[in-house]
């Protein structure tokens, strides 16, 4: 795996679905963290913002269609892409669904087959060294597809763990990301690694892309982390 896997939070409440969908998704190196209420999906998305969201329409309590409202208008989520899932087939909720700010939608039963080519959509801007995306910045490529990285017409020599650093970095250039959230994306948050350990692979990812000529395009951030650019 060229990248950490993206996280997927699936909101359904039938646990059959539920089951059926996660098992899919694993099976496609998807991380699935699940919710069976939309209060439950707001209290896991404060907790940690995933890759995208699966929406059932029809929920106990407040209903898919509030919490996508909601998840668009805030700033820390507006960028998730949210697919609705719905048994409703009526072209005029369709249109409702997307009003809602929801990027694509799927109408129960769905084919797996064509839910995971959406989903790969979505998550090629989302992230693309995820999905096998070729991304550039500056002089440097990286190809996750190859597993290789260049800067100018020098390879890389990374090891994995700097690999997946440059990845998350180059998904996302400019953004600070803080020690946490790269211990989360790039070790995952089960590995019980000290925050130390991400400035010691930030320094062996340096001194590599420093080597093959030009600046150095990683910014330390006194206090908030790390950039790229
Ligand atoms: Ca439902």
């Amino acid at each position: 795996m060229a990248t950490t896997q993206p996280k997927l939070l699936v909101v359904e409440d039938e646990p059959a679905q539920l089951e059926v969908l996660s098992y899919n998704l694993q099976a496609e190196g998807l991380t699935v963290i699940a919710a069976a209420t939309g209060d439950e999906a707001l209290l896991l998305v404060d907790e940690e913002v995933p890759d995208l969201i699966l929406l059932d329409w029809m929920l106990p309590g407040v209903s898919g269609i509030e919490i996508c409202r909601r998840l668009k208008s805030r700033a820390a989520t507006r960028a998730v892409p949210i697919i609705m899932l719905s048994a409703r087939s009526e072209e005029v909720d369709r249109v409702r669904g997307l009003e809602t700010g929801a990027d694509d939608y799927m109408v129960k039963p769905y084919s797996v087959v064509e839910l995971m080519a959406r989903i790969r959509t979505q998550l090629r801007r989302t992230r693309p060294a995820a999905v096998g995306q070729r991304l550039e910045y500056e002089d440097i490529v990286l190809d996750a597809e190859t597993h290789k990285a260049f800067r100018g017409d020098a390879t890389l020599k990374l090891g994995p763990t700097e690999f997946r650093l440059l990845a998350t970095f180059m998904e996302k250039p400019g953004r600070v990301f803080s020690r946490e959230q790269l211990l989360d994306r790039v070790w995952g948050r089960d590995i019980s690694v000290d925050t130390r350990t991400v400035d010691v692979h930030i320094g062996r990812l340096r001194k590599v892309l420093c080597k093959s000529g030009g600046e150095d395009p990683l910014r330390t951030v006194r206090g908030a982390g790390y950039a790229l650019g």
